[in-house]
């Protein structure tokens, strides 16, 4: 059986190119960067061209770039940070979050005692900013914003500068999770006053276990790994130079040929919008995940008009990899967040939410199996509401 992966948003296939690269450092250049001998600095060198490639991406200095493990561990580090040595006092945030900031908030409201306030979207998922600049303004605490670039369920995007722009006004921090969307947009930090954001290499083909996060210069930003001078004391622990050259062929390789990789995407998108269309009666598409400028071209949220909770076991048996949710919540019974902020209750408990996301390796055969898989499932509902309304 031939399997297709259509998962893309939970993690994607290292590129060749990366693998090599990282095989040559493994093999190479293992000295220890803070060493000073030849080994060292041969690895150093090597990490200071990736923070160079990823700064000029970014248009930022490359001081302001500080390697890390992942989304997760860039996303803790900042949210904890503001609140230990910033003194943010108040959170302003969404329940549209990955869990690793959702967790992060409220451990810090547990345990810090911070205030959280919820922007709640409406059931398209958009957020009304007025209501953000109300409530930066009531209040002088010192706060801090964290909203999601890309919405790694949804696809949803919100508007970077926008938000930024508001944030500054007010004087409050902007922390931007913006995993889904490095290396598949390209992103001008020098037009947009956001202070913090994180990456993680394995969702553009670089390995796991490596990201970075982005800290505004001067921002007095702390780490919360104690240790040796690494990352400019802001993240201790020897580097994964292995990963972080991963990290950089891949971002390399993305950008090159964005244009080339978001055309295909977007188009093996609509392709799927519009086979589901008209192959699935009632499917409807969650959010703006079907608005082409409103969200990602790399993820499609579809609603099935049924409830079949092991769809995904289902379609792993015919050998198609694809989510229910996130990666994060896709193993819960329990609904995820942003389909309960999304769906009405009565929706909720008549149908089945599914993730579709893309790379440029996806094909319009392998969303033809797709269809066909979810036709056949489709049918054995409406044959199952059939004899029942006979009985
Ligand atoms: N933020 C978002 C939006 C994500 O989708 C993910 C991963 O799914 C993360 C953060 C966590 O990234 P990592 O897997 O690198 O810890």
């Amino acid at each position: 059986m031939n399997k297709i992966y259509l998962d893309n948003a939970a993690t994607t296939p290292l590129s060749a190119e990366v693998i090599d690269a990282m095989v040559n450092v493994l093999k190479i250049n293992y000295g220890n960067p803070s060493s000073t001998h030849s080994f060292g600095q041969e690895a150093k060198i090597l990490i200071e061209n990736v923070r160079r490639q990823v700064a000029d991406y970014l248009h930022v200095s490359p001081a302001e770039i500080i390697f890390t493990s992942c989304g997760t561990e860039s996303n803790n580090m900042i949210i904890k940070s503001c609140v230990n040595h910033l003194g943010v006092e108040r959170i302003i945030t969404s329940p549209m979050e990955h869990k690793c900031v959702a967790e992060t908030v409220m451990d810090m409201k547990k345990r810090k005692g911070v205030e959280v306030i919820y922007l709640r979207p409406d059931k398209k998922g958009d957020f009304d900013w007025n209501k953000l600049d109300e409530i930066l303004k009531s209040s002088d605490k010192k706060t801090l914003v964290t909203l999601m670039h890309a919405n790694n369920e949804i696809g949803n995007l919100i508007d970077l500068k926008k938000v930024a722009l508001i944030c500054q006004e007010n004087k409050a921090l902007f922390h931007s999770d913006t995993v889904q969307s490095m290396a598949h947009m390209n992103l001008d930090f020098s037009d947009i006053p956001l202070d913090f954001a994180s990456c993680s290499a394995h969702k553009f083909h670089g390995p796991k276990g490596s990201g970075f996060a982005f800290i505004r210069k001067a921002s007095g930003l702390k780490g919360i790994i104690t240790g040796g001078p690494q990352e400019r004391t802001l993240r201790a622990g020897t580097e994964n130079v292995a990963g972080i050259v991963g990290l950089g062929k891949a971002l390399e390789i993305s950008l090159s040929l964005m244009q080339e990789y978001s055309t295909h995407m977007q188009e093996i998108k609509n392709y799927t919008i519009d086979r589901l269309s008209t192959e699935i009666e009632g499917v409807k598409f969650n959010g703006r995940s079907a608005e082409v400028d409103h969200s990602l071209y790399t993820v499609l949220s579809v609603l099935l008009p049924y409830k079949d909770p092991l769809i995904g076991l289902k379609l792993d048996m015919k050998g198609i990899a694809i989510s229910q949710g996130s990666a994060c919540s896709s193993g819960a019974t329990k609904p995820s967040m942003v389909m309960m902020m999304l769906l009405e209750e009565d929706e909720m408990q008549n149908s089945t939410p599914l993730r579709i996301s893309f790379s440029h390796l996806t094909t319009k055969e392998e969303i033809d199996v797709l269809i066909a898989a979810l036709i056949e499932i489709s049918a054995g509902y409406s044959i199952e509401k059939t004899n029942a309304e006979h009985r």
